[in-house]
Formats: structure tokens, C-alpha cells, sequence
């Protein structure tokens, strides 16, 4: 049998060979005491390719965000961020959990903010309220289906948050995708930002880790809310040497990642009953709706890992795909060729029985 394809997630990759090489050879120290050559090289090497004077390796990158927020605002201070994004939604409130912040969110149109909808939403200096110190934007945007932010809009909003005194933080877990997608530097993005954060683990394919990158001064700050929240490792150059081969390696071929997203967007628009939405594919995150009359969600899903392929369920009636490096072009086309035979049996009245669909 053909082997499964892997759609749930750009973290799914396992380190590769060479990876692991690399791995096994690095050079180590206690990097509680400074003394980790390999993360001393994997955060100044992200540092220097985000363009901005010090960069910190964390296990993940909800911890790169919420160390930001913490770095940038104090117990009852407040954050910007558009409704969908990944800190608000998806990090299961740590910054109201763990730092005492309120989050003020605004919808974006299909999760774009644009400058207008945020003139008039910083609170008067007055007892009674919360200050608002932060703007948060996610680049590309995972719930937006890996869309990328346009750019002027980016900028835009950026010079008016620090006009006026806030700062500035951009989740660019995926930025990597956004700089493959429009030929954009990192450094060219993240010149807008205060505070970067970058994962390692997704489409970069390292097993372990994110960063954050800022001026000396906040790093310095984040550094030590890193240890307050439980993130000071020590032989961490077994990990961080993954992350630095991700980054010396990986960053180009992403644009493969996102012409296999467009193979499986064809096959979706070309297929009855179900509906690409958004209907234009970015970068490497693939979402459809699956319409109620051929089944659910799950129904989808579990017929296709009947074929092994196996996608995520998000909701009752959306399904997720996300190409990666650890699925090639002919795995995509298998899947793209599975795809329109699956929603043509669930017409007709099939039901698989569903088992082990994760829906969250
Ligand atoms: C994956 C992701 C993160 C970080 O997730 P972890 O699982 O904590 O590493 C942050 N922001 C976005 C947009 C993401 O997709």
C-alpha cells in the first residue's frame, strides 16, 4: 500500500537524516549560563536574517508570543490583535493566565486589519481603563488560511501604532511562508515590528523550537520572562542544531510546499460538494468546506484516511490540509486524486466509520 499522506500539519515532519547528522555533531554547553555555542549561532544567525540586533531560542512558539506580550506590557495592560489570530485563539489565553493582559481584538476582512479600524481604539490614560500598549499582527495568518498580509498594510500599521506610542509584535510562526510567497525578505517584514517571533517546527521541518528577535534591550527583558515562564533549557544545542539546519536549509524549497497547496486547491475547486475557502491558496494551508448534503466534516475526513490521507477536521463542516516537506508532489497528486473520488462516494450515501478524527 502507497505510503499514508500527512496533511494535518506542517508540524508533523520528522528530522531528516542529514538533520539528525547534524544533531548528533553539534557542539553543546549550559545555555542557562551562556554557554551553548550552537544557540549561540542558531539566534544570532536569526537575528541577523530578520534584520534586528538579537534574537532568543524558546521550545515553542506560543512561548515566543507570549514572552512578547509579556515583554511588551505589564499585569492590566491591554493588546490590539485581530480576532483570529493564533495568541488570542489558540494559546489558550496565557496572556490573561499567565501575564495578567487583556486582549482587545477586531476582525479583520478575511483576517486583514487595515489601519482605519484601529484609529480610536487607544484608551485615554485614565484609572478606570486599561492601557493599550501593543499591537499584535500574524504573518502569514494560520486561521486566514496561510494568507499573507499585504505589505503596505502591514506598514501602515505599524508607523501608526509606534506615532503613537505602542508597540508592535508580529507571530511570523509561518513568516518564512510569506517571504517565499512574495519574494519579501524577512528582514524587509520585520523591520516594522518591535518583537519577531519565528518557529522552527513548522515548515522549516525542525522537531523543536522558536525564537524571538528584538532590539538588545527587550531581549534582554524577554530573557528573563523566559525563565519565569519555565523556558531556560540547558544542553539545548541538541535542539537548537535541528532548528539551525532548518534554517540554513530549508527556507528556500518552502515555495515547493506552496505549489503542492496549489495542486490540491485545483482539485478542490474542480470537485462537487465541497468549497476552497478562501478561495485562493497563498502559501501551504488548504481549507474547504465540505457542503452538509454529502456529509460532515469528519465524514470527510475519515473517508480519506480509508485512502490514507489523512487531513484535520476543524470545525462541523471545514477541513484543513497543509503541505510540508515530508510530502512530495506525487503524494500530493495522489491525494488530489483521492479527494474528488471521497466526495463522490459521500454523494452517493456513503459513510466510512469514522475513528480517530481529530477536531479541534
Ligand atoms: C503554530 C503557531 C504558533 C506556535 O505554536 P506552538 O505549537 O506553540 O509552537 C504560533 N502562531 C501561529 C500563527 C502558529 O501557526
Amino acid at each position: 500500500m502507497a505510503p499514508r499522506v500527512d496533511l494535518r500539519s506542517d508540524t508533523v515532519t520528522r528530522p531528516s537524516p542529514a538533520m539528525r547528522q547534524a544533531i548528533a555533531n553539534t557542539p553543546v554547553g549550559d545555555d542557562v549560563m551562556g554557554d551553548d555555542p550552537t544557540v549561540e549561532k542558531l539566534q544570532a544567525f536569526t537575528a541577523e536574517v530578520l534584520g534586528k540586533e538579537a534574537a532568543i531560542f524558546m521550545p515553542s512558539g506560543s512561548m515566543t508570543n507570549q514572552i512578547a506580550v509579556r515583554t511588551h506590557c505589564n499585569p492590566g495592560d491591554e493588546f490590539i490583535c485581530e480576532g483570529g489570530c493564533h495568541i488570542y485563539n489558540y494559546e489558550q489565553g496565557a496572556f490573561a493566565q499567565l501575564s495578567g493582559l487583556v486582549a482587545r481584538t477586531v476582525d479583520g476582512q478575511d483576517n486583514v486589519l487595515q489601519v482605519d479600524q484601529l484609529r480610536g481604539l487607544i484608551r485615554a490614560e485614565n484609572e478606570h481603563l486599561v492601557r493599550t500598549r501593543l499591537v499584535c499582527l500574524e504573518n502569514t495568518h494560520n486561521r486566514g488560511g496561510g494568507k499573507v498580509l499585504p505589505y503596505g498594510t502591514v506598514a501602515e500599521i505599524c508607523q501608526w501604532a509606534h506615532d503613537n506610542g505602542l508597540r508592535t509584535h508580529l507571530d511570523g510562526a509561518r513568516l518564512f511562508n510569506a517571504v517565499a510567497a512574495t519574494g519579501i525578505t524577512a528582514a524587509n517584514w520585520a523591520q516594522h515590528f518591535d518583537t519577531v517571533s519565528v518557529c522552527f517546527s513548522k515548515g522549516l521541518g525542525a522537531p523543536v523550537g522558536s525564537a524571538l528577535a528584538g532590539p538588545k534591550d527587550l531581549i534582554k527583558e524577554a530573557r528573563r520572562h523566559r525563565k519565569c515562564f519555565g523556558g531556560a533549557m540547558r544542553q539545548v544545542g541538541i535542539i537548537a542544531a535541528g532548528a539551525l539546519y532548518a534554517m540554513e536549509n530549508n527556507r528556500e524549497r518552502l515555495t515547493d510546499d506552496h505549489a503542492n497547496a496549489q495542486i490540491l486547491a485545483d482539485a478542490i475547486r474542480a470537485t462537487d460538494g465541497i468549497t476552497l475557502s478562501p478561495d485562493e491558496v497563498g502559501t501551504n494551508i488548504v481549507f474547504f468546506e465540505v457542503d452538509p448534503a454529502i456529509g460532515t466534516a469528519a465524514d470527510f475526513v475519515a473517508a480519506l484516511q480509508n485512502e490514507d490521507v489523512s487531513v484535520l477536521a476543524i470545525t462541523p463542516t471545514r477541513v484543513r490540509a497543509v503541505t510540508h516537506l515530508d510530502v512530495n508532489e506525487d503524494q500530493v497528486r495522489r491525494a488530489a486524486e483521492v479527494i474528488p473520488q471521497v466526495a463522490e462516494r459521500l454523494a452517493a450515501g456513503e459513510r466510512p466509520i469514522a475513528h480517530d478524527v481529530v477536531a479541534y
